[in-house]
């Protein structure tokens, strides 16, 4: 957890692998998806189409492609918002610390696009103890019946 926040810090001003303008993003995004990843809204809970997905697979950033979560690491947290206890693997995604709204709570975006997926709280379960709080409509699920 503190690599999480220290990382966070150095993040802020990063360049990404995959850049493009808002005319280029909003070509194809759709408009949830551009609000949620390229402006950082936050979808309204129990609304999006994964908060109560179980099916096997792999969740990717919905900006460029870059698998991002898994269904193993899934867990119903009842927020209404789809929640991992890790990401699918830890340079996949970034983190920085997000002051808005009077809170202190750590932003988490895609490492390959910079796009905006969620937050991540230090009140998951085991085994991180994280709760990977990521809105629907920045991922794109992949089905996959033969994870190991
Ligand atoms: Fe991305």
């Amino acid at each position: 957890m503190i690599t999480v926040f220290l990382i966070g810090a150095a993040l802020a001003t990063e360049l990404f692998p995959i850049m493009k303008t808002p005319e280029e993003w909003r070509a194809i995004l759709s408009p949830q998806a551009y609000a949620v990843l390229r402006e950082e809204a936050t979808e309204a809970p129990f609304t999006g189409p994964y908060w109560n997905h179980h099916a096997p697979g792999v969740y990717s950033c919905a900006g460029c492609g870059n698998p991002v979560f898994r269904s193993q690491d899934k867990f119903d947290s009842g927020t209404g918002w789809p929640s991992f206890t890790a990401p699918i693997a830890p340079d996949h995604v970034g983190t920085r610390q997000d002051f808005s709204w009077g809170r202190i709570r750590t932003e988490v975006h895609c490492a390959r696009c910079g796009g905006h997926l969620g937050h991540v709280f230090p009140d998951g379960p085991q085994p991180t103890g994280l709760r990977y709080c990521i809105n629907s409509a920045a991922l794109r699920f992949t089905e996959e019946t033969d994870q190991k």
